[in-house]
């Protein structure tokens, strides 16, 4: 997927992604000191379509501000700088991956330049397209009142690779990880929907990462009347859920069959999940009427 010979966007310019240089001494490589993001391109009826681009870059722009990394671009300049780099690559449909990066300065204080790249390869979906199994996580979600949970800072993710790291290595296809009060906060890299008595749940912000994902499933649950409520939820609500589904802009939107040896007894197919994730489809595909579709 990752290759060399592709095209990158660097600091203003097109070049191939092996050209680029590491600098040594720069902070985002010592300290996790960077920022992505993750943004998919789709194959739509109008095009090649970036899917809610501008408050991907908003994010990525708010994610530099909340830990003081300088971010001297704008968006709309990014999103057109992104149409490009998918053409120049051939790309139709794509992930996307943005990465602002710190200078060369060793200390713990901010330095004052940064650079920003980005990405684009083909890439299916990141959990597959079947059922997934999933572990409550030994591991659990950073404090936020460590880093700020919202800000998507590359140093957050050694806690979700751990957590991947732990549930695959017994056999499951992603962890579901508890916040530092005991809640189900999300999965390493999706946020978390449950299904009970026809009514979608999904746990409120604060300590997870609030996805832009979770948020068109808000919206797509008011357009098809489905009644989705934001609370704390508890590994028990979890685990007696009718049926449960991961979201996110790299998976889309994925059922889960079982956590750990609980079966969800819901028929996938039945479930609200499956209706979101095919009016999910339907949306980033742009078909007709998809504002309002199943
Ligand atoms: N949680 C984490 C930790 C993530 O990295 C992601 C992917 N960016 C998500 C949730 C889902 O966010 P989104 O829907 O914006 O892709």
């Amino acid at each position: 997927y990752f290759g060399n010979d592709t095209w990158v966007y660097l600091d203003g310019e097109f070049v191939k992604a092996d050209s680029t240089k590491v600098d040594f001494f720069s902070q985002s490589l010592h300290y996790g000191y960077s920022a992505i993001e993750g943004i998919r391109a789709y194959n739509t009826h109008n095009g090649t379509r970036l899917f809610k681009a501008e408050p991907h870059y908003d994010r990525l722009r708010r994610s530099c501000e909340l830990v003081g990394i300088a971010f001297p671009w704008k968006t709309d300049d990014l999103v057109a700088k992104t149409y490009q780099l998918l053409d120049k690559n051939n790309l139709r449909s794509a992930y996307v991956r943005p990465l602002v990066t710190t200078g060369h300065n060793m200390y713990l204080t901010p330095a004052t330049e940064s650079s920003i790249i980005i990405a684009a390869w083909e890439w299916g979906p990141f959990l597959g397209t079947d059922l997934i199994r999933v572990s409550l996580s030994p591991h659990q979600r950073p404090n936020p009142n460590s880093i700020p949970p919202d800000a998507k800072i590359a140093g957050q993710y050694v806690a979700s690779i751990v957590a991947t790291t732990e549930a695959t290595k017994r056999g499951f296809d992603e962890a579901i990880l508890l916040d530092s009060n005991g809640y189900v906060a999300q999965a390493s890299s999706n946020n978390l929907f449950i299904e009970k008595d026809a009514t979608l749940y999904t746990p409120s912000v604060g300590h997870i990462f609030p996805g832009i994902t979770r948020q068109t499933v808000l919206e797509l649950g008011k357009a098809l009347n489905i009644d989705i409520v934001e609370k704390p939820l508890s590994p028990e609500d979890l685990l007696a859920a009718d049926s449960a589904f991961l979201t996110g802009t790299a998976t889309g939107i994925v059922g889960i069959a079982a956590v750990d040896g609980t079966v969800f007894p819901e028929n996938w197919v039945d479930t609200l999940g499956a209706t979101i994730q095919r009016a999910y489809k339907n949306l980033t595909l742009e078909k007709e009427n998809y504002q309002v579709i199943i």
